[in-house]
C-alpha cells in the first residue's frame, strides 16, 4: 500500500502507539515514523523493538518535519504535552491523539496548537489489559472502531486521518465529541469501574475466605480481574475527565441493581428472566456484528 503520510510523529511509546509504528511500518503507511517518550527506558525498549524508524528524546523534536502527529499520552498528560510541541508545529500539520475521552482531551489540546494545524482526535476502541512499550502488535486495531471527532471545518485532514485507520484494519464513524463521551461511559468507562468494584469486593472476602477468591476464579470473575487489571493511571485520569457521563450511566446502574435487589429478595422470578433475555440478546447481537473479543481480537484483550 503507498504511504499515506510522509512523516508521522508518535508521542507516547505504550500499547497504542506500539501497536500504530508496527502496524504503519508492517504496511508502508507512512513514509518515517518518528517516537519519542518521556521515559529513556521506553525510548530504548522502542528503538530495540524497532516500534519506529526514528526515536527522538524530546517531543518538539519528533514533530519537525511531520505532517501527522498523534499524542498517544494519558488523558490526563495531553495538555502538558501540547503545549510543548504547540510552538514547534507548523501550518498544514494534522495533530490527532488516542486518548479515551474525546471532550476534556479537545479543551486541553485545542489551545495550545497554532493558526493552520488541522485538530483531529481519534479513539481507537481497542485495546488490552497490557501497557508499555513491549505490549504492542500490529493486528491490534483490526475489525475495530475508531471514532473520530474533528474540530471545526477540517475535511480533508480527517479523510486522510480515516484512510489511515482504515489501513490499520479499523472500521471508522466520526461523531460529536459529547455524544462519544456519553456513548463510551455506557460501553467502557462504567464497566470498568463496576470491574474495579467487583474486584475489590472480593479482595474483602478473601480475607474470609482465604483462597477460594483465586481458586475458584475461573466463572465469570476471572473476565473482571483481567478487566480490573487495566492501566491505573489511564483509568483514572478517564474517570476524571468524563465525569459528569459516567456519573450518570452510574447513577442508571444504581436503580436498575436496586430493581433487581428488590426482585430476588421478593422472588420476583418473571422480572428477573424477562431482564435476562433481554440482555442476552444485547450478546447475540454483539457477536452477530462481529464486536466479541475473541473473534474480533484474537481473544487479546477488549475494548478500552
Ligand atoms: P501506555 O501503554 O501506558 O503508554 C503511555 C505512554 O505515555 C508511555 O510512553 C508513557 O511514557 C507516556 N506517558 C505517561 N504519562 C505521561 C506523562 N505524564 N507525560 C508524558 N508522557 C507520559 O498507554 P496506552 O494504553 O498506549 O494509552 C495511551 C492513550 O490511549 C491513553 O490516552 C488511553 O486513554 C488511550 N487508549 C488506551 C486504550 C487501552 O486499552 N490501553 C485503548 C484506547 C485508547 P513512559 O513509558 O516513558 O512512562
Amino acid at each position: 500500500m503507498s504511504a499515506i503520510y510522509e512523516r508521522v510523529a508518535l508521542i507516547g511509546l505504550g500499547l497504542i502507539a506500539g501497536s500504530m509504528g508496527l502496524r504503519m511500518k508492517r504496511d508502508g503507511l507512512a513514509r518515517e515514523i518518528v517516537g519519542t517518550a518521556r521515559s529513556a527506558e521506553t525510548r530504548a525498549v522502542a528503538t530495540e523493538l524497532g516500534l519506529c524508524d526514528r526515536v527522538t528524546e524530546t517531543a518538539a523534536e519528533a514533530v519537525a518535519g511531520a505532517d501527522l502527529v498523534v499524542l498517544c499520552v494519558p488523558v490526563g498528560a495531553m495538555e502538558a504535552v501540547a503545549a510543548e510541541i504547540g510552538p514547534h508545529l507548523a501550518p498544514g500539520t494534522t495533530v490527532s491523539d488516542v486518548g479515551s475521552v474525546k471532550g476534556a482531551v479537545i479543551t486541553a489540546v485545542a489551545p495550545h496548537l497554532p493558526d493552520g494545524v488541522h485538530f483531529v482526535p481519534a479513539h481507537p476502541l481497542a485495546g488490552t489489559e497490557h501497557s508499555g512499550p513491549r505490549s504492542g502488535f500490529p493486528e491490534l486495531f483490526d475489525n475495530r472502531w475508531c471514532l473520530l471527532t474533528p474540530v471545526g471545518d477540517v475535511p480533508e485532514a480527517t479523510d486522510r486521518l480515516a484512510r489511515l485507520w482504515r489501513a490499520m484494519g479499523s472500521n471508522v464513524e466520526t461523531m460529536d465529541p459529547d455524544h462519544h463521551d456519553r456513548v463510551l461511559a455506557v460501553v467502557s468507562h462504567a464497566p470498568h469501574l463496576i470491574a474495579y468494584t467487583m474486584v475489590g469486593v472480593a479482595d474483602d472476602l478473601r480475607r474470609v475466605t482465604e483462597s477460594e477468591v483465586i481458586q475458584y476464579s475461573a466463572t465469570g470473575f476471572r473476565d473482571f480481574t483481567r478487566i480490573a487489571a487495566s492501566d491505573p493511571t489511564m483509568w483514572r485520569d478517564v474517570f476524571l475527565s468524563n465525569k459528569d457521563a459516567t456519573l450518570e450511566i452510574l447513577g442508571r446502574f444504581t436503580e436498575e441493581l436496586f430493581a433487581l435487589q428488590r426482585a430476588i429478595r421478593t422472588g420476583d422470578g418473571d422480572l428477573l428472566h424477562d431482564y435476562f433475555t433481554r440482555t442476552r440478546a444485547i450478546r447475540r447481537g454483539i457477536i452477530e456484528a462481529g464486536q466479541d473479543t475473541d473473534r474480533a481480537n484474537f481473544g487479546r484483550g477488549d475494548a478500552p
